[in-house]
Formats: C-alpha cells, structure tokens, sequence
C-alpha cells in the first residue's frame, strides 16, 4: 500500500522564506557530509550565506522551538542512524575567506574555511605557529570549537578572538580567554548554545622552508601512524590523563575488534573504522564495548572525544542550550 506523504510541516515553508541567499533542503543523508560515512539524514541541511540570514533562521528556529545544530567539515562527527532533527547548520562561502588581522602577524578567519587552506595561506604569508593543523581534517570553527590539536599544539595556543553567534546574544567578539578552552574542550561548541563565525590568530614570523619543513614532518607522521585506507573520524577517546587511550585499548587485546561493520583500527587503536557497512549503532556498541572492558581491566574511564550530531532546542525548552559562565562582549 502506497502512503500519500501529508501537507509540508509550517517550519518548512517558514524557513524557505527566511532565507533567500543560503541553500536550504530537506531530508538531506548527511552521510557524504561526515569522514566515517555513517547516519541518517537531517530534517533541513542549512548552507547559511549571511549575517542576516542567521538572525532570520533562528526567529524561524525560535517560533517553532526547533532543535538545532552545527556541522562543520564533519571530521569529529558521530550522525545517529535516525539522523537529526531540526536544522543542521553549515556556514558557506560567506564565511570561508582569510584575510589579514588588524595588528601585526595576525590573520582573521572564517569559521568555514578548511584547516588545510588556512595552513597553507599561513605558509604563503610567512606566518607559522599552526602547522600542525594541516594533520587535522576539520574546518577553523571545528578546530576552535574542538581546540583541536596535535603535535605538541592546540588550537587556542595561538587564538586572540573569537566572533561568535549567540541566540539573545547576537553576534559578539570576545578574547580567546573567555572561552575556557581545554584539552579538546571549550565553551563555543554548538551543542553549548554558540557558532563560531571567525577567529582571529597571533601567528610567528617563519621562513618558508621551516614552514614547509614542519608541515611535510606532519604529513609524513600522519601517514604512517593512522589508517587511511577506510572512513574513520581521528581518535574516538580522548587521552586519559599521563596515558594514551591507543595504548590502553591495544593492551587490553581490542586491537582490530569487529562488531558489525566498525572496526577498532588495527594501525592505530584509538581509531575506528568503518569497513564498508557500519551502522552509528555499531560504532556506539563498539565504543560501549572499549569503555566497559577498560573500567573493568584498568579502572580507567575513558572520555569520548568524537561528537554526537544531536539537535538541541534554545533555552526555555525541554533539552536546552546551557551555557556555564559569563559572556563578554565588546
Ligand atoms: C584522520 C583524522 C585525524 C584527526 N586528527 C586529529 C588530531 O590530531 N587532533 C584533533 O584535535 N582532532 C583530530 N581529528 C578530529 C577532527 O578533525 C577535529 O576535531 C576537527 O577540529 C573537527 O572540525 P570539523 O570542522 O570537522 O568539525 P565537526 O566534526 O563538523 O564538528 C565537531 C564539533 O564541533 C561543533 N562545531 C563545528 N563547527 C562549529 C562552529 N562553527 N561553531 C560551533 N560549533 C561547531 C560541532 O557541532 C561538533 O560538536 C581527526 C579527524 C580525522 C578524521
């Protein structure tokens, strides 16, 4: 029996007519959108091309209490396999530009811009400091969210400031400090009520062939030590503290587990691969599995570093944004 599909829920037609400028769609799979290729499709998939337009998209979100959420390049993401709710949120074009900061050795970057490009812009203008992000496949708003890092690094080791989207808030700019950064942490990721719109980096002076030097080193590094041959989403756990989880998963004999489609890597044992057909339920039974075994051989608990693509509602609803301490803006 062939169901007929019902009239378009009213937040649809809301949204087409908000946004003029950004791409918006429905029922979007956001597998292709995410480096471990698994997971369901998003409600509407939002590719925002302004300022004005992200004002416009969050009355919509606020009339009809929509949960939403941020994707970046998708490179730390977990999407469930019922997919997401709401509105996924890309910035696009508008926000993928790098230009030079007010004062000296600084560059301004758009959240959207990839951590590839950024390096490379960064060699060219004989600006060093970052190399270590040409390793981490993620966008600027991923890597200032996340406070990605590697090599000794972190993100907001060299962060001056950071504008950001706030629902009540607007648009604001505030110093690197506010924002409680840690180890993979801070107070900007989205599930946190915040966007992160561009940041600003303090960079050193560097010549061209040291530059180049430590970005090769990096690529080199990568390459050997972590597996490229099936999706994956970099290091699922992050690193208890004085220990490594790769370590710790490979010594309790988890190296190359398989449970349904996922894998724990068999190069690199705090990474998990999808061979092919992995389901989000097998990569989460699979974590559930590391997680468990650890407790009970080591007492360790390890914390996930990967990100679940969840929407969540603004303030004042079931499930809503909080948001742990102060806000300065300018
Ligand atoms: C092969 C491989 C190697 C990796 N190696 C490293 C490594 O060495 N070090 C490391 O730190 N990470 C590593 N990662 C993980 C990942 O690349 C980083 O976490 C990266 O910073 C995520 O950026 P993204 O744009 O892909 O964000 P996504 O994965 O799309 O999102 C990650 C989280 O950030 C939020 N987010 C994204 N953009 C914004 C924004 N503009 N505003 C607010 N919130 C936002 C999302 O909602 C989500 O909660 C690796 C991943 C892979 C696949």
């Amino acid at each position: 029996m062939s169901s007929v599909p019902g009239p378009a829920p009213p937040w649809r037609n809301d949204l087409r007519a908000a946004l003029t400028r950004s791409r918006v769609r429905f029922d979007v799979p956001l597998k292709p959108f995410t480096t471990l290729r698994v997971g369901g499709a998003a409600d509407a998939l939002v590719e925002l091309e302004s300022d004005d337009e992200l004002a416009r998209l969050f009355e919509v979100i606020a009339r009809h209490d929509l949960p939403w959420t941020v994707l970046g390049k998708g490179s730390n993401l977990l999407v469930p396999d019922a997919g997401v709710r709401g509105v996924v949120l890309r910035l696009g074009r508008a926000y993928a530009t790098v230009t030079p900061g007010a004062a000296i050795h600084t560059l301004h970057a758009g959240a959207a811009v990839p951590n590839a490009q950024f390096v490379e812009r960064c060699r060219r203008d004989g600006l060093g400091g970052l190399e270590f992000l040409i390793a981490i496949p993620g966008s600027i708003g991923g890597a200032v969210a996340m406070n990605a890092g590697a090599h000794q690094g972190e993100t907001a080791d060299a962060l001056v400031s950071v504008c950001y989207f706030q629902w009540g808030l607007g648009i604001a700019t505030a110093p690197a400090g506010d924002f409680a950064f840690a180890y993979r942490s801070s107070q900007l990721r989205a599930p946190l009520g915040r966007i992160v719109l561009s940041a600003v980096f303090r960079l050193q002076p560097v010549d061209e062939s040291t530059s180049r030097a430590r970005i090769t080193q990096f690529q080199t590094y990568r390459r050997e030590t972590q597996p490229r041959d099936f999706p994956n989403c970099g290091s699922v756990f992050k690193n208890p503290a004085g220990d490594f989880a790769a370590r710790l998963i490979e010594r309790a004999g988890l190296k190359g587990r398989m449970l349904g489609g996922a894998q724990v890597s068999e190069k690199h044992a705090n990474f998990i691969v999808n061979r092919g057909n992995a389901t989000a339920a097998d990569i989460l039974e699979l974590i559930a599995l590391i997680r468990e075994t650890l407790l009970r051989e080591t007492g360790v608990t390890l914390e996930l570093e990967l990100q679940q693509l969840v929407g969540t509602r603004l303030a004042g609803s079931s499930g809503s944004h909080i948001v742990p301490g102060a806000v300065s803006a300018p």
